[in-house]
């Protein structure tokens, strides 16, 4: 029995895979990925695939780069790990001076965890504990959080989320949050058209500010871009009217830039595009280039002050895990900032992604294509029946993952959220390999809907 053979056996036996409804998966045979080289995944049998999707949002400069291989293997021979209870490391302090160097202004404090639901449930906390902290008879002690949102799957991610179908079981172990309606333009939740709208979802949520702001802690967005929602792009000047809002009636603004950090929009971070500087923010993901799972929050020093005190006072941030700041994590993510740096890889993108606007225009003559939704290196194409009433395919017929299945039969991995096609390649994409994402992409779409 070879290797695959075996490994597909093993895999059905043990592994249970995330999102995965694991009796379809039995049913069939598995891809298994073996190596990865710049833009590509490798199989067993030495296929190669587009890496359509940055392997979830995380491949920032492709596989195996040197500098990120190379940071590794280096901090392997001083120490794999060590915990920052009770000690510091070397590569963690010198990533949290980077990160505060990089991010918005006055994000000065780093709180490391390892994935981008422990940093939102991180900024959670942060904010509940701010206010339980420096005001008397607190009442702060909700969030808003918007329609669509995702943030994650632990508990306190699930309770400011909204995609029904995560969240649904566990309603009733979930907080109660105030929502407030997300600018979908497509489908708007207030069933009016933008611009003519003049961005009416901020009067409702400033209704609610004003009303509730005793009772808010903070605001938690995915900024200009909603990722497992479709990727729903806001309009601009929304994410800045939340900003000054949320500033005007006293609430922390707590930007999930899990998703869109690290140059996916364009910037380094999707708050940079409208000038806008959070309360804290939450980074995951592509922090590391895509190699090991950490992730960070970073809040201001009068958030961070708060927290100051004799021992006595308990007013210790009593939160931690076991691979808070591992050091391997860190010196993955400093070389990844470094070659950001070395390689002025923000400031070239403009041109990609002016290409990638571009060939995506190419879709828009295909009658299934309801919308399409880009920002940067990221686009959600959602699929419709009817393109006038913007009908929904019957979910059963799953016509996304139809699609994307055709597509890594032509040597692509992309993935669906619903009927929505994703596309998020590595930045270090090249442009030939940009057409040919989207011309797998049209064909894939063209065989499976017949147009
Ligand atoms: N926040 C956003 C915006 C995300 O898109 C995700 C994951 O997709 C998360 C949080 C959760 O991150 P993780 O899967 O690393 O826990």
């Amino acid at each position: 029995m070879n290797d695959r053979k075996r490994l597909v056996e093993l895999d059905k036996l043990h592994v249970w895979h995330p999102f995965t409804q694991m009796r379809e998966w039995l049913s069939k045979e598995p891809l298994i990925i073996e190596k990865g080289r710049g833009n590509y995944l490798i199989d067993m049998d030495g296929r190669r695939y587009l890496d359509g999707v940055s392997s979830l949002w995380v491949t920032v400069h492709g596989h195996r780069k040197k500098e990120i291989d190379r940071a590794i293997k280096d901090q392997i021979d001083r120490i794999a790990h060590s915990t920052l209870l009770g000690l510091a490391n070397v590569p963690s302090i010198q990533l949290a001076e980077k990160l505060a160097e990089i991010a918005p202004k006055g994000l000065n404090k780093v709180f490391y965890s390892d994935n981008g639901s422990t940093a939102v449930e991180i900024a959670l906390k942060i904010s509940f504990q701010y206010w339980e902290q420096t005001r008397k008879d607190n009442e702060k002690r909700k969030f808003v959080a918007f329609t669509g949102a995702y943030h994650g799957d632990t508990f306190g991610a699930m309770s400011v989320g909204e995609i029904d179908i995560f969240v649904r079981k566990y309603r009733p172990l979930l907080f109660e949050v105030f929502r407030s309606p997300y600018p979908y333009c497509y489908r708007c939740p207030l069933k009016k058209t933008h611009p003519k709208c003049k961005l009416a979802c901020l009067e409702t949520f400033e209704m609610l500010l004003r009303e509730h702001n005793e009772e808010i802690a903070g605001c938690i967005i995915e900024p200009l871009l909603q990722g497992a929602a479709g990727m729903i792009t806001s309009p601009p000047g929304f994410l800045k009217n939340v900003r000054r809002l949320t500033g005007k009636y006293g609430v922390h603004l707590i930007a999930d830039e899990v998703a869109t950090g690290f140059g996916r929009t364009g910037k380094m971070f999707a708050c940079d595009i409208e000038g806008v500087n959070p309360d804290i923010i939450c980074l995951g993901k592509g922090i590391t280039g895509g190699y090991m799972p950490l992730a960070a929050t970073l809040t201001t020093d009068k958030i961070y002050n708060a927290f100051l005190g004799d021992h006595g006072e308990h007013r210790t941030f009593f939160h931690g895990h076991t691979f808070t700041g591992n050091p391997l994590g860190c010196a993955a993510a400093i070389a990844n900032l470094d070659v950001f740096k070395k390689e002025r890889v923000i400031e070239k993108l403009e041109g990609k992604i002016k290409l990638f606007k571009n060939l995506l225009k190419s879709l828009e003559t295909l009658s299934r294509v309801g919308e399409i939704r880009h920002i940067g290196l990221v686009a959600g194409i959602e699929l419709v029946k009817d393109r006038g009433t913007k009908e929904t395919h019957p979910a059963a017929e799953r016509v996304g993952d139809a699609v994307c299945m055709e597509a890594r039969r032509r040597g692509l991995i992309v993935r669906p959220l619903g009927d929505t096609i994703v596309i998020m390649p590595p930045l270090t994409i090249k442009d030939a390999e940009l057409k040919r994402i989207v011309n797998i992409v049209r064909e894939s779409i063209v065989k499976v809907t017949g147009t």
